[in-house]
Order: structure tokens, then sequence, then C-alpha cells
């Protein structure tokens, strides 16, 4: 079951030059900056009641961040949907014919696993699934 909107992605350049505008528009200070190796990202998140703002920062020229960036403008980047079992909801959503850029399920940012939709598949838009992890 997909549950709500977990996050929105934002791509930037510099994640502490875009937390001085996130905290003040959200009026919310981020609670949590946490650097994804496997990725190549920095993270920050900010609360906006149930759901949060995630920044991203690429730490190297191989991050996805930095090949969007070559691309793209800073900016929107990705929507994640909370799931309550994420292996079920890959499973339910390959069955239907949605290209999967993660077949299984990986570790990501602030005590998720996480999997990406190919935006091929999602009207343009790159999903992301999460699952709070369970220990
Ligand atoms: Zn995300």
């Amino acid at each position: 079951m997909v549950k709500h909107i977990e996050h929105i992605g934002v791509a930037v350049d510099n994640i502490e030059e875009a937390l001085k505008t996130f905290e003040v528009l959200l009026s919310s200070q981020s609670y949590k900056k946490e650097i994804v190796e496997s990725e190549g990202v920095k993270t920050a998140f900010i609360r906006v009641g149930e759901s949060k703002v995630e920044l991203l920062e690429a730490t190297n020229k191989d991050s996805p961040i930095a090949k969007f960036l070559k691309t793209n403008k800073t900016g929107f980047h990705h929507i994640a949907f909370e799931v309550d079992n994420i292996d079920v909801e890959l499973k339910r959503l390959k069955n239907k014919g949605f290209k999967l850029i993660h077949e299984a399920p990986k570790s990501g940012a602030d005590n998720k696993q996480i999997a990406f939709l190919h935006p091929k598949s999602t009207q343009g838009i790159l999903v992301e699934l999460c699952q709070e992890k369970r220990e």
C-alpha cells in the first residue's frame, strides 16, 4: 500500500546555501544532515507537516545528482512515496509493467529502504518508494 508523500527531493549546488532559503521558507530547521556514500549525495531534511523536503548535493562527479545538474537546473528532482512493504510494491509495479531503476530495495538516507522507478514509466517524474527500516 502506498501511504503518503514522504518527501520531495530537490537537487541543489550547495546544501548550506539552499538551507538558508528553505529554513526561512518553511520556518523550520533541518533535523538531519547525512551523507549517503553509495549514492554520492549529501542530504538535508526539513519537515513540512507530515512530509519533508530533502535537499540533495553531489559529493562527487559520478553522483546521480552531479549527472542531473549537468543537464538540468537546480530544483525538483524526485517525489518519494512511503509504502508499508517496499518488496511487495516493487513486485506489484514490475508486474504492472513499470520500469524499475532498482530491482531490490537499497539503503537510503533517513533510516529508509529505498528504490527508484524510471521516469519513462511514470510520466517523466523520478519516483522513489521508501519504507522505514525495521530492526
Ligand atoms: Zn529521496
